[in-house]
């Protein structure tokens, strides 16, 4: 989540994703997502509106002390996302996905995949723009509130549950925007560094040597060759349980 650099692949997705029509929403599976509560839904077929969720920044897990929430931003990705998806089954671990809104467009069946798997949908904006703490507020809003959509509309009608700033660049004003439409800020206390492809091995120190700082572990499963996030998960997730870690979700 570090201000990285190589943005180019975003273009090449926004362009891929011209011309897909995401399926439409459907409203009977908007309770689908774990965990989320809500009401009876033949009763409420039209449950659009998000229930307000406070605008504080979130690190903690609802799995209690000696939990980890895993979370995998910049997809979903066509080559890596599946694969995450994979070791995280493997290892029945489930997890947070920051996607980015043209993404999740391009790639409605992963988004759908996501969700099926029991794993939670947070925002990461249309264009991952990490100075868009220095923009108008009316970009903020566009940038949140349209890949709200994009996410909600390729999952079939479940709703993101966080709101994550691309290289945290948060404002009160995005927090309290997020938090308005059921989107709880989400920030990160290990950052494994997997964006810079340092190495499977350095990228499993990182996370071990740095779990003290708390539970919210950040990885990713898009914007280049994940290959490395891929194995460290598999090494990291089995050494985390042996250490008496269970897996949670981001309070909210
Ligand atoms: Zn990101």
């Amino acid at each position: 989540m570090a201000r990285h650099g190589g943005r180019g692949w975003y273009g090449r997705v926004v362009a891929a994703a011209v011309g897909v029509t995401a399926v439409a929403a459907a409203t009977s599976v908007w309770t689908a997502q774990a965990g989320q509560t809500g009401g009876h839904v033949a009763a409420r077929p039209a449950a659009k509106k998000a229930v307000p969720v406070s605008a504080t920044i979130v690190h903690a897990s609802d799995g209690g002390d000696h939990a980890v929430n895993i979370t995998i931003d910049d997809g979903p990705d066509p080559q890596w996302t599946p694969q995450v998806l994979q070791v995280l089954k493997d290892n029945g671990v489930k997890a947070t996905f920051c996607m980015v809104g043209p993404q999740a467009e391009a790639h409605p069946d992963l988004v759908k995949q996501v969700v099926a798997a029991g794993h939670r949908l947070c925002d990461h904006t249309v264009s991952h723009d990490t100075t868009m703490d220095k923009k108008s507020q009316a970009y903020q809003s566009q940038q949140i509130l349209d890949a709200e959509r994009q996410i909600t509309k390729a999952s079939g009608g479940v709703r993101p549950l966080y709101y994550r700033a691309p290289g945290g660049a948060f404002t009160p004003y995005s927090r309290h925007l997020a938090a308005s439409h059921g989107m709880r800020p989400l920030g990160w206390n290990v950052d494994s560094k997997d964006f810079e492809r340092p190495g499977t091995e350095a990228i499993i120190t990182t996370v071990k040597g740095e779990l003290h700082n708390g539970p919210t572990l950040l990885f990713h499963d898009a914007g280049g060759d994940r290959s490395q996030t891929v194995a460290a998960l598999r090494t990291l997730l089995p050494w985390l349980k042996q250490q008496g870690y269970s897996f949670g979700f981001p309070v909210r």
